[in-house]
């Protein structure tokens, strides 16, 4: 089929109309209708890149650069002339590149760098339903900056499947454009019986499913399967098939030379089976295929929570996906789709997968947007809300590696609202760790280790988190043995072990042997190797020196701290493996560790194990032992040193605790009792007296009385310039009673009435005296109590025996304060209050003496 008579032509003059009308459109067209390849084309043919190129965001790097090789075909240009394309280690572009094939954080960061976009006429989207995270994120910036700098860009979002309806909202006002294409009905057949992987690997089905088709149709076959290695085995299994021996089969996915990608879409005089990965599901259209063999596995992007990075993970598809995987059979001719699994199951399979950005870690997006100036990302305009959750976590991680700070410049703060809080800002460093297309942590590590010249050793180490621990546990004592033969003793850290672990099976070529000897899991030892190559290839193309070179342990270990402090942790005792951790969480270091000595580790894993009665265990593994000084050394501003003096509730004394802190992880607290100072003790004791938690024994009634009768004689008398005691100087009181003291005890015994006394001048006492006397004599000789109230006289009380032949009224102050007289029974019960005794001997004492005199018989009653 010529490229002119592909379905997507049908569309062109409303495509054309469309971006030179409102300048955002939604394409939606099945998938081989010539979106990716012709839609770029037309915007070249009709004039929009006269100023500037076109970028077309791919979720897949095999997909942008096959497409950009067939679009450069096309045009007729070399690739990376007119036509070009970027993903992450390689580069096929020149000033002359009018359309540019990219893929991930590529568009993203070049926006964060210049928001103006300058050169850029058209963005476009493509494979926009997969919803990848940075097709989500660039989308919502490219809104953004067609909103405000660059009203004149053209936004072009192409699918295959779309819900066209949330998308026209977002865009509003857009064009949605969609075309049927053309189909052929498929026919779907499941497997009549479930099927073990486990027991019956998926490529010997796949390989018989193959055979079984391959009587019945004409035609070339897809077979999907989830990654590199199972590709492998299927075309091994398909080989060695004598029935499907007339088949030529060939692998594709993104791990394989590009010369050996092509081969698998060009076309044979022979049939062919292809066995692929999803990159055959949408992204590329491979013609011919009447067959597809669906294994119903794909490897899926997911934030792990116990590495706290994003893994690829085997899952099975949805019913969507395996819909789109059915439809490459019916491109060119009515088709069969083969699904290895039960029709049974397919309803319980989820209808569509979870976008990208509610089930991966997002530090790495948040970072660029951070870098873009946009630092309240909770308020950024997400086509889909991520989880607020992912988000804080983002935020924090960021800001332990050092990339945010929660310094606003002074300009942005004079703007912030009242009562806005801060939102943490990108750092310098942070925009160095921009740099590199890699997870912040690697950046992070990276960073430190260009600093330490051990770039190799942690582009190993950031190889190894990657992927699944290949060491494996619960060896026997045979292999135990081996491995120390092999590997040697390892205190400092568990990366040691594993990286001379990859090296001995690297050095055997991973050899099934050598590996079980060890008790090595080969393929995953394997796996790490690429990824290694392509950490190093990272870092060499940022200009980091990869070469081998001696490197001590010291260095990588705080390269690993660098890249993993929010997982600091501290061990509680030397008896067990218990931590602490930064962040106010706990664990149980692994017993296979081999950190078993440091009392600060960093771990790369924390994982949650179900226990016996339904309890979590925390364990924490891949541990580093770290120093204290590092700490100090790489991460000075979140390293506290204090000096503080409390009151210890336990020991009941005032305590000097000295603390070293990491964030809000105590390294150590220490007390002693001896060097408190003076005054905040006495502080804190008195805060102690003033909450009833701690009684002065010798602060009574008395003092109680005292304190009543300075504060009315300051009321009553103020010529005589006596000051009221208030509550402040009560405890500038209590401050000089406990003044000197540190325990509990002490104060308990202290003396008060001195301090008190103190408090006033020798003339003041004897003021006080005189004026407000304790005691009272009478006209009988006798002496008797007075208690001062806060309000009210002062009152005499006296049993009516005390008071016989004594007669008016009484007055202290000179005179000039009346006294009550509170008249008592024998038994000292208050039987009336009166001022005039005189009055009360002739009014109220004949009936009381009548009524007491026979309850008291034995008393004088005159
Ligand atoms: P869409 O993006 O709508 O799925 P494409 O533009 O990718 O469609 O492909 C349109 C057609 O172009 C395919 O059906 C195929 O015939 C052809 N084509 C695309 N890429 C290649 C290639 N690398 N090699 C051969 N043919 C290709
Ligand atoms: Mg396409």
């Amino acid at each position: 089929m010529k490229p002119r008579d592909l379905p997507i032509y049908e569309l062109e003059s409303a495509i054309v109309a469309a971006v030179r009308g409102t300048g955002r459109l939604v394409v939606q067209a099945p998938t081989g209708s010539g979106k990716s390849t012709q839609l770029p084309q037309m915007l070249l043919r009709h004039g929009f890149l006269s100023a500037g190129e076109v970028v077309v965001l791919q979720p897949r790097r095999l997909a942008a650069r096959m497409l950009a090789r067939r679009v450069a075909e096309e045009v007729g240009c070399d690739l990376g002339a007119e036509v070009g394309y970027q993903i992450r280690l390689e580069s096929r572009v020149s000033a002359r590149t009018k359309i540019r094939f990219v893929t991930e954080g590529i568009l993203l960061r070049q926006m964060s760098f210049d928001a103006t976009l300058r050169g850029v006429s058209a963005l476009v989207f493509d494979e926009f339903h997969e919803r990848h995270l940075y097709g989500d994120i660039s989308l919502a910036r490219a809104l953004q900056i067609q909103r405000t700098t660059r009203p004149d860009l053209k936004v072009v979002v192409m699918s295959a499947t779309l819900d066209a309806g949330v998308l026209r909202d977002y865009l509003a006002p857009c064009e949605v454009l969609v075309s049927q294409g053309r189909t052929f009905p498929v026919r779907i057949e499941y497997l009549p019986k479930a099927v073990s992987f486990e027991h019956d690997p998926v490529w010997d089905v796949a390989a018989r499913e193959c055979e079984r088709v391959a009587a019945e149709t004409d035609g070339d076959f897809l077979v999907f399967m989830p990654g590199a290695y199972e590709i492998s085995r299927t075309v091994q299994a398909i080989q060695a098939s004598r029935e499907l021996r007339d088949f030529i089969c060939f692998p594709l996915h993104g791990e394989l030379p590009p010369e050996q990608q092509d081969r698998a879409v060009a076309r044979y005089d022979a049939r062919k089976i292809i066995v692929s990965t999803n990159v055959a599901e949408t992204s590329l259209t491979i013609d011919g295929v009447t067959a597809v063999i669906d294994g119903g596995l794909a490897r899926m992007a997911r934030f792990d929570p116990h590495r706290g990075i994003n893994t690829l993970l085997v899952e099975k598809i949805s019913r969507a996906s395996a819909d789109q995987r059915a439809g490459r059979a019916g491109r060119t001719a009515p088709g069969v789709c083969v699904r290895l699994w039960t029709e049974r199951e397919h309803p319980s399979r989820a209808a569509q997968e979870l976008p990208e950005v509610k089930r991966l870690d997002l530090a790495e997006v948040v970072l660029t947007l951070k870098a873009s100036g946009i630092d309240d990302v909770a308020n950024f305009p997400w086509l889909e809300k991520p989880d607020p959750r992912a988000l804080e976590r983002a935020e924090m991680l960021l800001a332990d590696l050092g990339a945010l700070g929660a310094r606003p410049p002074p300009a942005a703060q004079a703007e912030l609202r009242p009562g806005a809080v801060a939102l943490p800002s990108i750092t310098d460093l942070g925009r160095k760790m921009l740099r590199f297309p890699v997870h912040p942590r690697y950046a992070r590590m990276f960073l430190a280790a260009a600093e330490r010249g051990c770039v190799r050793p942690v582009a190993l180490m950031a190889a190894l988190t990657q992927g699944r621990n290949f060491l494996l546990r619960g060896v026997s004592r045979e292999v135990e043995k081996a491995r120390e033969d092999a590997l040697g003793e390892e205190h400092a850290s568990d990366f040691f072990l594993l990286m001379r672990a990859w090296r001995q099976a690297d050095r055997h070529n991973f050899s099934l042997d050598v590996c079980r000897r060890l008790g090595i899991h080969a393929q995953g030892a394997r796996q790490v190797g690429p990824l290694f190559e392509q950490f190093l290839a990272i870092a060499a193309k940022e200009g980091l020196d990869v070469a081998e070179q001696r490197v001590d342990d010291t260095a990588v270990r705080k390269c690993v701290l660098a890249g993993f402090s929010d997982q600091l942790a501290r061990r509680l005792d030397a008896g067990t493996l218990r931590c602490e951790l930064v962040h106010g969480r706990r664990g149980v270091l692994g017993r296979e560790s081999a950190v078993q000595q440091a009392r600060l580790l960093v771990v790369a894993e924390i994982s949650e194990v179900g226990g016996r009665d339904g309890d979590v265990n925390t364990i924490l593994s891949l541990a580093t032992a770290v120093e204290e000084a590092w700490l100090k050394e790489l991460f000075p501003d979140d390293f506290r040193e204090t000096r503080s003096v409390v009151y210890d509730e336990q020991a009941k004394r005032v305590v000097t605790r000295r603390e070293r802190r990491f964030r809000d992880l105590v390294l150590e607290a220490k007390a002693s009792s001896d060097e408190a100072p003076l005054n905040e003790a006495a502080a804190l004791l008195t805060q102690e007296v003033l909450a009833g938690r701690l009684k002065l024994d010798a602060w009574d009634e008395n003092v109680e009385q005292w304190i009543v009768r300075v504060n009315r004689l300051a009321g009553w008398f103020p010529e005589l310039e006596v000051n009221v005691l208030t509550e402040a100087d009560r405890a500038t009181l209590i401050e000089q009673i406990c003044y000197g003291e540190l325990g509990a005890r002490a104060v308990k015994d202290k003396e008060v009435m001195p301090v008190l006394r103190d408090w006033l001048t020798a003339e003041q006492l004897a003021v006080l005296d005189d004026y407000l006397p304790e005691k009272l004599t009478m006209a009988n000789g006798r002496r008797s109590r007075l208690t001062y109230h806060q309000e009210g006289p002062p009152i005499l009380s006296a049993r009516i025996q005390e008071l016989y032949g004594i007669e008016g009224k009484f007055a202290v102050g000179h005179g000039r304060v009346p006294v009550k007289i509170e008249v008592l029974a024998p038994n000292h019960r208050p039987i009336q209050v009166t001022d005039d005794l005189t009055n009360f001997w002739r009014e109220q004492y004949p009936k009381v003496k009548a009524e007491l005199s026979r309850r008291y018989p034995r008393h004088e009653w005159r």
